[in-house]
Order: structure tokens, then sequence, then C-alpha cells
């Protein structure tokens, strides 16, 4: 069966440390101002009863990304697991992929390259974890195969209840949000 890697985001568990974005700017060797996760707060409700839910987010590696049907060189692709990845060397650094991604994951390397979180696939075909998910202290980070009925991420969705970001984008996110 073709696999599907997706990632589910505990929102409860989230302490909003941004040990996730720390792992991930060491592991990738990411530039001053560049990030491919980060800390999203957000507050509910009206005073007295409000609440607030913190949630570490990155590129959703959606199954309809309009960030690939944008690229005019074929730099951005889908890869692995469904995982959007960039061609570095393919790329222009034209932003027509940032401006067609409705969740702002992308951002443009000093390097003259647009950059965005790949799901961590280096680690991930040695055998390891997206570094982010290995380095969470609270576990609110969950990797695997949705399409593999039996891995800790697909039991997730079917145990739990979870969002996605902007569900009427039509791109169909593969981050999921449990609350
Ligand atoms: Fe939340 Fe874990 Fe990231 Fe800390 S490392 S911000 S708890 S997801
Ligand atoms: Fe592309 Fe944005 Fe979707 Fe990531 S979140 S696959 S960059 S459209
Ligand atoms: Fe960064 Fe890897 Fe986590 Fe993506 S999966 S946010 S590239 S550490």
């Amino acid at each position: 069966m073709r696999k599907r890697y997706a990632m589910a985001v505990d929102t409860v568990r989230c302490v909003g440390c941004s040990g996730c974005v720390i792992a991930c700017k060491t592991e990738n060797a990411l530039p001053s101002g560049g990030f491919r996760d980060w800390i999203a707060e957000e507050t509910r409700g009206a005073f007295p009863t409000l609440s607030m839910q913190i949630r570490s987010e990155r590129c959703n590696q959606c199954s309809r990304p309009s960030c690939v049907s944008a690229c005019p060189t074929g730099a951005s692709h889908v890869a692995e697991g469904g995982v959007v990845g960039v061609t570095r060397a393919k790329c222009t650094g034209c932003k027509a992929c940032i401006a067609a991604c409705p969740y702002g994951a992308r951002y443009v390397h000093p390097d003259g390259f647009v950059d965005k979180c790949t799901f961590c696939l280096h680690r991930v075909s040695a055998g390891k974890a997206p570094a982010c998910v290995e380095t969470c202290p609270t576990r609110a980070l969950t990797f695997g195969d949705l399409a593999d009925p039996g891995s800790a991420v697909a039991a997730l969705t079917r145990s739990r209840r979870f969002t996605v970001l902007q569900p009427g984008s039509g791109n169909a996110p593969n981050v999921f949000f449990l609350s």
C-alpha cells in the first residue's frame, strides 16, 4: 500500500515550549529568521469563559498541495509518503508557491530557494522520527503512516477528536490537531 505520512499534534499536551522549533532549526541547519515550524496561540470564547489553544504548526503536507500546482519550474513536488518537497536546484525563488500556500508554511532561504518542512524525510528513511517529534518533552507530536491502520497516527485519528487548519482550503491537510 502507498504510504501517506501524517502528523498528529496533541493540543492538550503541547505547552508551547518551542522545543520542536529549536530542534528543527538545529537538525535542518535553518538560517537566521527561517523557520519550518512555529507555535500558534489561539484564544477562544468570551470573557470570563476564555480558553487558549497552543499548538505546534508546520507544513500540512497537503494531499492536494496548491503550492505544487503553482510552482512554474517543477521544483515543488510530491515525494515519498506524499511529503511535499522543494528541489533547490530547480527553485528560482519566484515565491509563487508562497502566495499559493494558505498556511504560511514556506519562507525564502537567504541562498535564494524556498524552504519548508520535509517531515524530516532524511531521518524517516533512516528509521528515525522527525527531529521535532523526537525532541518534544510532552510527547505532543506523533508522526507515522496514515495508510497503515496499525500506526500510532492512524490510531489517534480513530480514537481522538481532531481538526485540521482551514478545512475549507481544498488542500486536504495531513496534520491533525487533537483536542
Ligand atoms: Fe509543544 Fe512539544 Fe513543541 Fe513544546 S516541543 S512547543 S510541547 S509540540
Ligand atoms: Fe504546500 Fe502549504 Fe500545503 Fe505545505 S501547507 S503542502 S507548503 S500548500
Ligand atoms: Fe522541522 Fe522535521 Fe519537524 Fe518538519 S518534521 S517541522 S522539518 S523537525
